[in-house]
């Protein structure tokens, strides 16, 4: 496998498959509904399927599954053979109507109160759009899920709405500026994802990292990530082996893996694709992650996809390079040479800067989860606040244009790199802000406040929704304006004039910045809990249903789902650690205290001249730390049962244990942590952060 044009997409059925497999007209039809976006008939979804029966089977397939994307955050599958009775043999079939729609018992996926188990039908409907492929024998069609009613019960038809909502209006947009040719706007995501790679030993051994994804005691290893030695570092030989591994089977999948790094903790690690529609960028994110897991298992290694698998060091994000490209090639977000001239730039800036400043709320709460909790608002990941980095140039044309200055824009400049034999070349108009939530990157907004595990769909329909609305706002002031030019430019200076305050090019990091936002009147929700309150507020169950992306009824139960998950995700990181103290930690240390006694004894009883300081001094300060971490663990076993009290009410339950439950969990850990670093490593039942973060 050393050709890689000749491998890449060779387990998808792709566009040359289809063009090769399906009738002249058939493959027509097809490239219509992808491409345009219009409706499918059944005859075509009948001599697709057969097409793509016959390449799965060459492949050596047996089954097929419908892959779809429901709200408990990963992909779900139910897998189907191809065999048919035929007399007392099989032949192997799959029909128009099997690939179009599937059935999978829809009561036991989260609905949040929508659907009561008995009305348990579900459908699967195939997502033309996004091309199936080969996993493991199986033919993979992503699709989409609603109930029996029509509610949406997943993660994609939002997207797919949301990316119709903002073609439409887009396009209208584009007219307006004599565009006639634009038949079709696509969002494009290029999702950059972070990981850590530990040893399966490592991990087989901690029941924490096990039930929870994350390490809930451990205390820091000598070393961290102070010497900044890791991001970017040389890749080591076992890890390299992952990365070309994983690289070859996300290439033979059809996903553009381009980039691949250390990141700044250790043990962690960056991929990056080239970017894709939002919907493909979606599916193939989410099979990255999948293949990401799979590969690792190969390798003798975990991935581990948490936010914060380890205390003190860097948790793991996702950047959501986003931007919106018509049909005919235009990326609509790249300002051109001449950003001061050029309207129709600012005007869909405009529609960015107002999107995010009034919807910054739904921004923050599409990233919660009880693992990125630990990272908004701690110094290593954008704070939990929204607000917009534009960078130097762009930042002083919104500034001319509200002042309604002249300005002209400073151009990219020359590279000097002062080395004869090192070439010169331009430099891009600004610098990073590596700090900003929402930063504009040249031709794309980078939204870096996801964590690595969530599912980039929701952030995408949230992004792709709002801007949706201010376009057609936009388009309803427009497009009876005699002078556009005029009123376009009127527009954009008013939109910057009262949005301008969701504009900060300084450091996101600075105590400054969280009074300076207040000042502003910005959200800073620092919790799942506090931010998650807002999802149902008017204005944004306005916005959802207005454009049709959502009803009131899915918002709300969306809007319990994730409180629900959040609670749990709690629960059982409580219940996992008061295992952990009763079961293994504190028969350790006591364990070891014994031991200590014991020698101590035994050399008094030698000789009495014998010192046993060291003893009796670890013995006093273990005995009181465990004393003090067996009552903490009842304390926190105490919390988790009156969390009870709150059943029915999931914002009160979820706050609570945001508040009362995990405050113990960190208590507990704090003595746990103090006892590791006392007791012998020979009595310590964990393998240590040292052994974990550097065992690779
Ligand atoms: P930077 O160096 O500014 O981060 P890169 O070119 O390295 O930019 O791109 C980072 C990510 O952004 C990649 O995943 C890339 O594919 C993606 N990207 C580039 N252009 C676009 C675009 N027009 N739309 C969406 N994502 C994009
Ligand atoms: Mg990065």
């Amino acid at each position: 496998m050393t050709n890689v044009p000749e491998y890449f997409g060779s387990m998808v059925f792709n566009d040359q498959k289809m063009k090769a497999r399906l009738p002249h007209d058939t493959y027509k039809a097809l490239k219509k509904t992808i491409q345009n976006g219009e409706p499918l008939d059944i005859s075509v979804a009948t001599a697709v399927a057969n097409a793509m029966k016959d390449w799965a089977v060459e492949m050596g397939c047996t089954h097929f599954t419908h892959w779809f994307q429901p709200m408990t955050g990963v992909t779900a599958e139910k897998h189907d053979s191809f065999i048919t009775p035929d007399g007392d043999q099989v032949i192997m079939e799959f029909s128009g109507k099997e690939l179009i729609k599937g059935e999978p018992d829809a009561s036991s996926f989260p609905s949040g109160g929508i659907r009561a188990t008995f009305e348990a039908r579900g459908y699967t409907t195939w997502d033309p759009t996004s091309p199936a492929f080969i996993r493991d024998k199986t033919l993979y069609i992503p699709t989409a899920f609603c109930s029996y009613t029509g509610e949406v019960l997943d993660k994609k038809t939002p997207l797919l709405r949301s990316m119709e909502r903002l073609s439409s209006v887009a396009v209208k947009v584009l007219h307006l500026f004599g565009k006639e040719d634009v038949t079709r706007v696509t969002t494009t995501v290029g999702p950059e994802q972070e990981y850590f790679l530990i040893d399966k030993k490592m991990y087989d051994a901690r029941p924490d990292l096990i039930y929870t994804g994350r390490t809930l005691f451990g205390a820091p290893a000598p070393k961290g990530q102070e010497l900044e030695d890791h991001y970017f570092g040389s890749i080591k030989t076992r890890v390299a082996a992952f990365m070309n591994d994983l690289d070859e089977e996300l290439w033979k999948l059809g996903v553009l893996a381009k980039t691949k790094h250390n990141e700044v903790a250790p043990s962690q690690h960056e991929l990056a694709p080239i970017f894709s529609t939002s919907n493909i960028a979606t599916d193939h994110n989410e099979l990255t992650m999948e293949v990401m897991k799979k590969t690792a298992e190969k390798h003798g290694l975990v991935c581990l996809l948490h936010e914060k698998p380890f205390a003190g060091v860097n948790g793991s994000g996702k950047h959501n390079n986003w931007s919106i490209g018509t049909n005919t090639g235009e990326n609509l977000l790249d300002p051109g040479k001449n950003p001061e001239d050029n309207l129709q730039f600012q005007l869909f800036l405009a529609a960015v800067v107002k999107a995010v400043h009034e919807y910054q709320d739904l921004l923050r709460i599409t990233v919660a989860s009880a693992g990125n909790d630990h990272r908004l608002g701690a110094n290593e990941a954008p704070p939990a606040i929204i607000s917009m980095y534009l960078g130097d140039d762009l930042g002083a044309l919104v500034d001319a244009i509200i002042d309604g200055r002249e300005y002209k824009s400073a151009g990219k400049s020359d590279m000097l790199t002062g080395v004869d034999v090192l070439p010169d070349f331009k430099k891009d108009t600004s610098d990073r802000n590596r700090t900003s939530p929402f930063a504009f990157t040249g031709n794309k907004f980078e939204f870096r406040a996801l964590g690595s595990s969530l599912n980039i769909g929701c952030p995408n329909y949230m992004l792709n929704t709002m801007v949706a609305e201010e376009l057609s706002q936009f388009y309803d002031v427009l497009k009876d304006a005699d002078d556009l030019d005029e009123a376009v430019k009127e527009l954009v200076r008013k939109v910057f004039t009262e949005h301008k305050d969701i504009i900060f090019n300084g450091d996101n990091y600075s105590a400054e910045w969280v009074e300076e936002a207040a000042r502003r009147g910005l959200c800073n929700f620092r919790s799942l809990p506090e931010a998650m309150a807002h999802y149902i507020d008017k204005k944004n169950i306005d916005l959802f249903v207005r454009n049709g992306i959502v009803s009131e009824a899915e918002i709300r139960a969306r809007y319990e789902i994730e409180l629900e998950h959040y609670v749990k995700k709690l629960h059982i990181e409580a219940l996992t650690m008061i295992d952990m103290a009763q079961k293994n930690i504190a028969p350790a240390v006591s364990g070891f205290v014994g031991k200590l006694t014991e020698t101590a004894l035994a050399k008094k009883s030698l000789s009495a001249a014998v010192s046993v300081y060291a003893e009796t001094s670890l013995v006093e300060e273990l005995s009181d730390l465990l004393e003090k971490f067996v009552k903490k663990t009842a304390d926190l076993e105490k919390a988790v049962e009156d969390a009870k009290k709150y059943n029915g009410d999931n914002l009160a339950q979820a706050t609570y244990y945001r508040e009362v439950v995990f405050a113990e969990m960190e208590k507990l850990r704090e003595l746990g942590d103090s006892m590791e670093r006392k007791t012998s490593a020979q009595y310590w039942p964990y393998p240590s952060y040292g052994e974990i973060l550097f065992g690779v």
